[in-house]
């Protein structure tokens, strides 16, 4: 099975991944394989490499202008894809890969990251890729909305940030 990269999986995992960085390798594996993402055993090295590629994508993240998200955005490409080719390797459908043949799982994350949100921005906007407005939060979250216009990384920090304002509009008013 694999990640779809037109899809908004990739980038879910990358959040999920940078927000709550894995410990150790066996960690790394586990949690890329409950995302549904087919990946060999990671190494020391691959969590390395994973770590690397997760800062890149911070300062994706953390980029305001769009020119500057792209320019960013297009180094990380650079580094890790190669041209894109069709396999089934798996045997269980014909798919695209964005990378060379037999890469370690570090390299495959990275390639996978990159791509994934190359599809995420230029497909749904690129502004779709954010830090929760709660400063005390700021999970990243890619915003796959209908509207496009989602602040918080959840339920929970959309509620506690309405319940500020209301008491901050009251305390205003009272005031
Ligand atoms: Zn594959
Ligand atoms: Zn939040």
């Amino acid at each position: 099975m694999h990640l779809n990269p037109y899809g908004e999986d990739v980038v879910n995992l990358a959040a999920d991944l940078a927000n709550r960085r894995p410990g150790d390798p066996a960690e790394l594996t586990a949690r890329c394989r409950a995302a549904g993402l087919a990946l060999d055993d990671a190494t020391p090295a691959d969590l390395v490499r994973t770590m690397a590629a997760l800062d890149a994508w911070e300062k994706i993240v953390d980029a305001d202008a769009e020119h500057d998200r792209a320019a960013l955005l297009n180094e990380m490409l650079a580094t890790a894809s190669a041209h894109p080719r069709l396999t089934n390797h798996t045997g269980t459908g014909w798919h695209v890969h964005y990378r060379d043949d037999h890469q370690p799982a570090g390299a495959v994350l990275h390639t996978l990251i990159a791509v994934g949100t190359a599809f995420h921005l230029s497909g749904r906007g690129m502004h779709r890729l954010h830090r929760c407005a709660v400063t005390e939060c700021l999970t990243i979250f890619a915003d796959t909305s209908r509207t496009g216009r989602q602040r918080y990384c959840s339920q929970r920090c959309a509620n506690r940030d309405a319940v500020r304002r209301h008491r901050a509009q009251a305390a205003k008013t009272a005031g």
